[in-house]
């Protein structure tokens, strides 16, 4: 067959689209870091609400849509939500040395820790939750302490791995179960700020069953005054009980994040890896997007290359099918933001090309998943899917009012881009997030013919098809709850044309 020596996807073309996350901080909020962030391939920027105040957001988020719009693309913003993070209370000086062997005392009425011996933390409930044998992580897990006793105001522990703890240092408590609502309170202002301000994905830390999505569901519904959810929620997965209700979780939110910062002190990091795979994998079943972060290029926020160990987990994140790959401290206080979004979206292209050629080296023919019994819009998307691969398409172009439709054709695992046209451009910045999407806002779509006819107007000038390739448009119709419907065309793209 003539075909067979012909790439099905072009290698080299850059048209399959890992989204890049970057938080942003002091080293990366203004407007001119801000543009250079955007110009070398971040797509969705982080507000992470556990640092700064809601005026320091404003301005950061006027700053990305004026950057944005002064470029004309699409840069979607997403919101983090701290949740109930416990840190400790302030700490003299440069900190206290906890000695192993030794014994402390954290105590409900410290809020300032003089000595060694006594401890307090922002969360003074945490003396009624904790028991006898469970442990308190602090500083990532740098230090480690077991209880040994409980009271009414104070529980005391042995210090297991010493170290320094300074100021406000994060506390874990893996084998506690905290009594707390959820979302917080702070989380309830933060999440009616991010309604008011149309922020496009809300992301929930220390998530650790369905029913606490289901709280924030509620809340933002009230705050918008609407019946449906008005911005789509992300699960941070970090603590082992949410692991356990990752199928309940993924029901009842609109993507997943593996965070592994917070999950690398919960868990054993032998583990992390391990639960990144899982989590993907129920993600991938649930037809939801998935976000790797944490630690990614780490070493970049003090040198300007990454470490091979760190590439490599870029690229693995992409081979298992990521759909965006996330940057914190590197690009919120790094030396090298700019740099460091250069690699990572160097590392996803290459690998992006590297996995599509890999396809043919290997000559294992592209492939539908193996499933069983869908809905009628699941089934539909495979069914677009089989007529992409059975006419060699070059992409599928879709027009989508919610998102929907191109959220399920992106989850195909050939890598196949998907061309998303949207006149919501709410739409098209949350599409941002779908891996091999890649969104394009018009203010006005046509229907029918016009429409096919924009749609190869597109392709062409970005220079995913020409001549005599084929490429797959997609529309989906409004139907019966409980039906599903689309117009699925093959088109040609003709010389003439
Ligand atoms: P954080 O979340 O940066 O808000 O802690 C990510 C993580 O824990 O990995
Ligand atoms: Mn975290």
């Amino acid at each position: 067959m003539s075909n067979e020596s012909m790439p099905r996807f072009d290698a080299s073309a850059e048209h399959f689209r890992t989204a890049i996350i970057a938080t942003v901080g002091p080293a990366s909020r203004d407007a001119e870091t801000l543009g250079r962030l955007i110009d070398a391939g971040v797509n969705i920027i982080r507000l992470n609400f556990s640092h700064g105040t809601e005026q320091e957001h404003e301005a950061t988020l006027k700053s990305v849509r004026a950057v944005a719009r002064e470029r004309g693309v699409p840069v979607a913003v997403l919101g983090d939500l701290p949740g109930p993070k416990i840190r400790l209370v302030e700490v003299e000086g440069d900190g206290v040395d906890l000695m192993e062997g030794a014994e402390v005392s954290f105590q409900r009425s410290c809020t300032r820790v003089t000595s060694a011996d006594v401890l307090g933390c922002t969360m003074s409930g945490m003396v009624d939750w904790v028991q006898t044998d469970h442990r308190v992580l602090i500083n990532d897990g740098q230090v480690r302490l077991r209880v040994m006793q409980t009271s009414a105001d104070a529980f005391v522990c042995r210090v297991e791995v010493g170290g320094r703890v300074s100021s406000h240092k994060g506390v874990n408590l893996p084998d506690t179960e905290l009594d707390i609502d959820m979302p917080t309170s702070r989380d309830r202002d933060l999440a009616a700020w991010a309604v008011d301000h149309q922020l496009d994905w809300l992301a929930m830390s220390f998530v650790r069953t369905a029913a606490d999505v289901d709280a924030l569901d509620a809340h933002l519904k009230q705050c918008a005054k609407v019946s449906t959810r008005p911005i789509p929620i992300i699960a941070k997965m970090e603590v082992p009980v949410a692991i356990e209700h990752a199928r309940d979780i993924a029901a009842s939110v609109d993507a997943m994040m593996v965070a592994r910062g917070d999950l690398g002190v919960e868990l054993d990091l032998a583990e992390v890896p391990a639960v990144q795979k899982h989590l993907m994998s129920i993600c991938r079943d649930a037809d939801l997007p998935c976000i790797v972060a944490t630690q990614m290029l780490e070493s970049m926020i003090e040198a300007p290359t990454p470490t091979r160990a760190e590439a490599s987990d870029v690229a693995n994140a992409v081979f298992d099918g990521a759909d965006a790959v996330m940057l914190s401290g590197e690009t919120a206080v790094g030396r090298y933001p700019v740099e460091t979004v250069e690699v990572m979206r160097r590392i996803t292209r290459t690998t992006e090309a590297g996995m599509r050629s890999m396809n043919l080296v290997s000559g294992g023919d592209l492939e539908l998943p193996q499933r069983q019994i869908h809905g009628g819009e699941v089934a539909l998307t495979h069914g677009v899917w089989a007529a992409a691969i059975d006419s060699d398409a070059r992409c599928i172009i879709v027009r989508s009012h919610t998102g929907a439709w191109a959220r399920r054709l992106s989850r195909n695992n050939v890598l196949l881009p998907v061309l998303a046209f949207a006149d919501d451009s709410r739409t098209v910045r949350r599409m941002l997030l779908y891996r091999g999407v890649t969104p394009v806002y018009f203010e006005e779509l046509p229907e029918g013919p016009d429409l096919w006819s924009l749609a190869e107007r597109e392709v062409r000038s970005r220079g995913w098809a020409g001549d005599g390739d084929h490429v797959v448009l997609v529309t989906g119709s409004p139907v019966r709850a409980g039906d599903a419907a689309a117009s699925v065309v093959v088109h040609r793209l003709d010389a003439a044309s």
